[in-house]
């Protein structure tokens, strides 16, 4: 049974498989491993190009995850000459493979590695903004979001927040069993948990459908084509209502969508943000539970506290969302902003210093480091003091003994001060320069706020009365 090479991708790539080619920093290529056409038939033809060079797939099948795999001379029908599929190379970068029998690029060289929800983030098809790694983990972690759990996410985009919550969601049973998805199966869908994705357009549903096949996770998220400020999370392609544990919302107008995010059925009419019922607390009229009234059933746990996020890119929009929250009986409401940067650690070079020996240096970044220093200049000029007297007395003056000793001849002047250059190697020039952090300019570091809330569970009469014999100790 094919399992998700997302959820365990096993220890080395296999033909049919995702996988990704990671160029350099940043620069991954996803591509589904196909060395031979449908029909089974094998081919070389299939070839990525990069411009570190092409890789024919045939190269990269039933090889360890991790491999640096060098690019192939290609010829012109795409066929890959070099077979080693395995060689590597220790100097990094591109290399000296020059030699082009065809137009496609020879000479780097790449990693294989396998997807996960942060190289896919990386590397996927955009057809929409997607919510990136720093801002998904911080909000997964906030929802809690645990293996078994059930996920409602709107909407949903290109899928990036999707691969995200299905790992958070696995419970580690085979989400295909005897070639079966069994995501369909109420009782297996609630062990591995589920995300129910919702999208308003109707071709960015079909694309997200098809790629969370191809991905092998398809039995863990049903995505529905709805528009959710009209028709709420109830109706499900699968015509089950979620009963979700966490929802994220990353729409334009999440406060048009969170009337539906209840346990009492919403009031009728067109987006209407009015006429709010409110929601959770003891307080709360048991008859209009979702269980004893008409056929609408709440899309959430009705046992448990239902946590909240939407992610909006204006704090108007997050005024409006937390005003509607509040009329709607929501609690703990609460604004975070991730301020992700990525920090560059250096030694830096304050400064250069000319010395003749070393060429250009940096100065000393500290007192020590000025008087290490010293002593070290000290030391070489002692020593080329002690190599010229030794090469003076070259014919075997008494006064040179010492020096011979030592090891210094005949050399000339270049040959002496190379040799106490080897002598120096053993300075460890990687701790020079004082050491500093940088925020690496480039990087966008606001995304969206998140707005956190919590629903508290359903408390019905039942429920009082169970409590009621608790506490009095009848059971
Ligand atoms: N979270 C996604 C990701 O990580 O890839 C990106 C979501 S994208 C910014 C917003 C999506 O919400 C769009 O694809 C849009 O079509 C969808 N959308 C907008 N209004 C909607 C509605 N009323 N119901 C459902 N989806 C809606």
């Amino acid at each position: 049974a094919a399992v998700s090479p997302f959820l365990d991708p096993g220890a080395q790539t296999s033909e049919g498989q995702l996988a990704l080619i990671h160029l350099k920093r940043d620069l991954l290529t996803p591509v589904i491993l196909e060395p031979s056409t449908p029909d089974g038939e094998a081919t070389e033809r299939r070839v990525i190009n990069t411009r570190f060079g092409s890789f024919p797939h045939s190269n990269l099948v039933d090889i360890p995850w991790g491999t640096q795999v060098r690019a192939a001379v290609v010829d012109h029908r795409g066929r890959g000459k070099k077979k080693d599929k395995k060689r590597k190379r220790e100097d990094g970068g591109e290399g000296e493979d020059g030699a082009q029998e065809s137009g496609a690029a020879t000479s780097g060289f790449a990693h294989i590695v396998p997807p996960t929800p942060e190289t896919w983030t990386t590397s996927l098809p955009h057809r929409t903004q997607v919510v990136y790694t720093p801002d998904y983990s911080y909000v997964l972690q906030r929802l809690r979001v645990r293996p078994g759990d059930t996920i409602i996410e709107a909407g949903a985009g290109s899928g990036s927040f999707t691969h995200a919550s299905v790992r958070a969601v696995f419970n580690g049973y085979p989400a295909v069993e005897n070639g079966t998805a069994n995501g369909a199966d109420s009782k297996k869908r609630k062990r591995n948990g589920h995300v129910y994705s919702f999208e308003f357009h109707e071709q960015r549903a079909e694309k997200l459908r098809e790629e969370l096949r191809e991905h092998r996770i398809d039995p863990l998220v049903t995505v529905t084509h709805a528009d959710v400020y009209e028709d709420g999370f109830s109706k499900t392609i699968d015509g089950v209502a979620p009963q979700a544990d966490a929802v994220f919302l990353d729409l334009p107008a999440p406060w048009m969508a969170v009337k539906h995010l209840s346990r009492t059925k919403p009031p009728a009419g067109k987006s209407s943000t009015s006429t709010p019922q409110p929601q959770g607390g003891a307080e709360q009229d048991s008859s209009l539970s979702s269980t004893s009234t008409s056929s609408w059933q709440s899309p959430l746990n009705p046992r448990k506290t239902i946590r909240l996020c939407t992610f909006s890119p204006c704090i108007e929009q997050v005024q409006r969302t937390t005003t509607e929250l509040r009329r709607l009986g929501w609690t703990n409401i609460e604004m975070v902003e991730v301020l992700h940067r990525r920090i560059d650690v250096r030694r830096e070079r304050i400064g250069l210093q000319e010395e003749g020996l070393r060429g250009t240096i940096p100065m000393p970044a500290t007192v020590d480091e000025a008087l290490g220093r010293l002593r070290e200049v000290e030391g070489r000029l002692k020593l080329f003091h002690e190599s010229t007297a030794a090469a003076a007395n070259q014919d075997g003056g008494a006064a040179a003994g010492a020096n011979v000793e030592k090891g210094w001849g005949k050399e000339s002047k270049n040959q002496r001060l190379l040799k106490i250059k080897e002598l120096e190697k053993e300075r460890k020039t990687y701790k020079e320069g004082r050491l500093v952090h940088r925020t690496e300019p480039e990087i966008k570091t606001h995304t969206s706020y998140l707005c956190f809330a919590l629903l508290p569970r359903e408390w019905t009469a039942a429920d009082e009365e169970k409590a009621r014999r608790k506490w009095e100790g009848e059971g």
